[in-house]
């Protein structure tokens, strides 16, 4: 076929335009490397927005809980100051699609390092060891571990670790997935739901903002480790985040960050993890 010049000049032109389109439909992640963007003094992190101790997102607009002080404190090894940090909410099933499209430059939300999930993203650390728990409402007696779930209703979160690991381990269990744990402890609460699972660190959190409403269970039955997510392939990245953990660890403030974040769960500092160069 043959097309005069005019026309595909203009086909070209729409070809970029939807090209454009296409690319800003994608959530506007930037094309520059997270580096780049420290070097420029600004970053964009994920972190949780509903998980207390962790990541939350206070009603007065601040972010507080240990994986926001281990991503600030990661920012300003980077040359970022706190002030120049943008935090994004990345629900645990939304994560590596975060990183992949650019969106965020790196992630700290209770992100388990998993051989699957390094096949699109790469992981600095760990920078934390939990274990997946059970939590009840206060008055339960018969849920005592994952063997004692048969025929109940047990809440996760969509593309966690902890979902995917009731539905290979435990089938026995009626598991619903919602998008964030703190839905699943709102259907808790009400008695929609007899157990939320998780990491115990997590669900530890929100025991402590209601006390007397639930207990956790307290027999970790899986250990995660927890990682920063970031690009894959981005080694110079991974290095300094590595670099920044152990920078954290070694001068107390990964300590004192959970002293303070932690207070009232219960969850003692461990020892700390060593980072893994691989
Ligand atoms: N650490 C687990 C995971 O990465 C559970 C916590 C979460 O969903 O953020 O899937």
């Amino acid at each position: 076929m043959r097309i005069n010049r005019a026309v595909r000049v203009g086909i070209g032109a729409v070809a970029v335009a939807l090209a454009a389109t296409v690319t800003a439909a994608c959530g506007g992640g930037d094309e520059k490397s997270a580096l780049d963007n420290a070097k420029d003094g600004n970053l964009t992190i994920g972190i949780k927005f509903d998980q207390p101790g962790l990541g939350q997102r206070n009603t007065d607009g601040t972010y507080s809980g240990f994986d926001v002080d281990v991503a600030t404190y990661v920012a300003e090894k980077l040359g970022v100051k706190p002030e120049n940090i943008t935090f994004k909410e990345a629900p645990s099933g939304q994560r590596e699609t975060l990183i992949e499209n650019g969106q965020v430059d790196y992630i700290v939300a209770t992100y388990s390092i998993t051989d699957n999930r390094k096949e699109k993203v790469d992981f600095a650390g760990p920078y934390y060891i939990a274990g997946q728990d059970l939590l009840v409402r206060a008055d339960n007696t018969d849920i005592t571990g994952p063997e004692s779930l048969s025929g109940k209703k047990v809440c996760s979160v969509k593309g966690s670790t902890p979902a995917q690991n009731m539905k290979d381990k435990y089938p026995q269990a009626q598991l619903q997935t919602y998008d964030t744990y703190s839905l699943c402890v709102d259907a808790l609460r009400s008695g929609a739901m007899d157990a939320v699972t998780t990491d115990n660190v997590i669900l530890a959190g929100y025991a402590a903002q209601a006390p007397g409403v639930f207990k956790l269970v307290n027999k970790p039955f899986t250990t995660e480790k927890y990682g920063i997510g970031l690009k894959k392939g981005d080694t110079e990245l991974r290095t300094k985040v590595n670099d920044a953990i152990e920078a954290m660890i070694a001068d107390g403030s990964w300590k004192a960050a959970q002293e303070k974040n932690f207070a009232g769960t219960g969850i003692a500092v461990p020892a700390p993890p060593t980072v893994d160069r691989y």
